[in-house]
């Protein structure tokens, strides 16, 4: 095992790594721009260092200084967390080539993966069913877009190759809207992502965002550890995940999770990761892969009750998986909320000072949160400040719970999104659970103040 790992990312996700390095025993290096200062686990850390101003290519996107920092503190591996530099298959190489471990696959997989061509082909390869689409990146040539998009068959969506963060995409209902949108969407990629390649699937009406946690290591041993539903979105971003995903049979779950642990095996895959589908009339269609730990990891932790993080540290120093795919169990129902720095229902960002901040608590409750009384949410990063995990033995035992949890819930000083939860947690549809990926924005526009 590892001496002493840097966490190069902020937030919640950092104290979650940190505490994962306390239970193993591991010294934790905690690095924060000059906005951060103030957070708990910088506070908390044995050892910290500022890689920068507030501004994220100056600190946790600056690759020299977090690897600088992980030089002068004698740091063995580099814990990337998710979002900035976490799919950064440069970033993975650079780590690798500084004689650092990268708790994460290897650059070439990121690279495959953060594609999503790319991967998509791979899946293909591999067995795993995917939306139908264009085989590849579009032509650019009109003619061939419009005979693609034809025997697609309309509406499609056209998707930026290298997108991420629900960004970069398009839905096209007629053939006369087509080229434009494929223009537009090529001309955004190129300026949001750097690469303007783009792609066209079938855009699918009703799906639910279904997706399958894997966790491999580095002797060809992998898992799957079920499903998340992930599918009350809005602008293709996820608000409440939940694991099992309510009412798909459980051998289906089986049949497309034994895929994903087949191409991982395929694709020499290790660490954690996430296939991405969308689920509908009983098929599963494969969108994309995240190579990382991702933000809703609890619901999946809660019904397994494997510490996904910590298997993500001892794989990457070369331990077996502890587990076998058999020892896997599904218990109970698990209902994560995040927790935004927003207004409720206009959604604009609200930073600023924390004055009061009463966490629930109780039996099969989890709060996953870097803020305290009186810190400052700084304006420079994404809104979510924390996240409710809720745990019982059915689903409806967990829902209650969330509904108590949300209620005893206190944060003053600034908005933030937990009425909207509130609200959602008592929905008629929702509590009866199987909402698709329009449900939430379809809810909103319905619920306008
Ligand atoms: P990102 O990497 O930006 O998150 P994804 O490919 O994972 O992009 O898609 C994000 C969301 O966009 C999905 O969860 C779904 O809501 C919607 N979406 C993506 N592809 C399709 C499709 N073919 N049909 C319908 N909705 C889609």
């Amino acid at each position: 095992m590892f001496k002493k790992i840097l966490v190069a990312n902020r937030g919640e996700i950092a104290l979650r790594i940190q505490r994962a390095c306390r239970e193993l025993g591991v010294k934790a290096v905690m690095v924060y721009s000059e906005a951060d200062k103030e957070a708990k686990y910088v506070k908390l850390a044995e050892e910290a260092v500022c890689i920068g101003p507030a501004a994220s290519p100056l600190s946790y996107l600056n690759m020299p200084a977090i690897i600088s920092a992980a030089e002068v503190t004698d740091a063995e591996a580099i814990h990337p967390g998710y979002g900035f530099l976490s799919e950064n298959a440069d970033f993975a190489e650079r780590v690798e080539k500084s004689g650092f471990q990268f708790i994460g696959p290897t650059p070439e997989s990121i690279r495959i993966m953060g594609d999503k061509v790319s991967a998509k082909q791979a899946m293909i390869r591999a067995g795993v069913p995917c939306v139908p689409g264009s085989e590849g990146e579009l032509p650019d040539d009109p003619v061939q877009i419009r005979r693609i998009a034809k025997s697609v068959g309309y509406p499609v969506i056209i998707k930026a190759a290298g997108g991420g963060g629900g960004r970069g995409m398009r839905v096209v209902h007629t053939e006369a809207a087509l080229v434009n949108a494929v223009q537009m969407t090529k001309a955004e990629a190129g300026a949001a992502f750097g690469n303007p390649a783009v792609y066209m699937e079938k855009f699918l009406q009703n799906p639910r965002h279904v997706e399958i946690q894997i966790l491999a290591d580095k002797h060809r041993n992998a898992v799957y550890l079920g499903e998340r539903d992930c599918s009350m979105q809005r602008r293709h971003q996820k608000v409440i995940e939940e694991a099992p995903a309510p009412g798909i049979p459980r051998k289906l779950i089986d049949k497309i999770g034994e895929r994903c642990v087949a191409a991982c095996k395929k694709i020499n895959y290790r660490g954690a990761g996430t296939f991405e589908f969308l689920y509908e009339n009983g098929e599963f269609y494969f969108i994309e892969m995240n190579t990382r730990v991702q933000v809703e990891h609890p619901v999946t932790e809660w019904v397994t009750g494997v510490d996904i993080v910590k298997t993500q540290i001892m794989v990457a120093a070369g331990e077996k998986l502890p587990f076998t795919q058999k020892q896997i169990q599904i218990r109970g129902h698990a209902i994560e909320c995040r927790i935004n720095a927003e207004d409720p229902f206009k959604f604009t960002p609200s930073p600023g000072r924390v004055t009061s901040w009463h966490m629930p608590g109780g039996p099969g409750v989890r709060v996953d949160s870097h803020v305290y009384n009186n810190y400052f949410v700084p304006p420079n990063y994404d809104s979510m400040i924390g996240k409710l995990i809720v745990h019982g033995d059915t689903r409806e035992q967990a829902l209650a719970r969330m509904q108590t949890a949300l209620n005893e819930t206190v944060i003053e000083g600034i908005s933030t999104n937990i009425p909207l939860h509130r609200e959602l947690m008592v929905d008629a549809k929702f509590m009866q659970g199987g909402t698709n990926i329009h449900y939430l924005e379809h809810w909103l526009s319905q619920h306008k103040r």
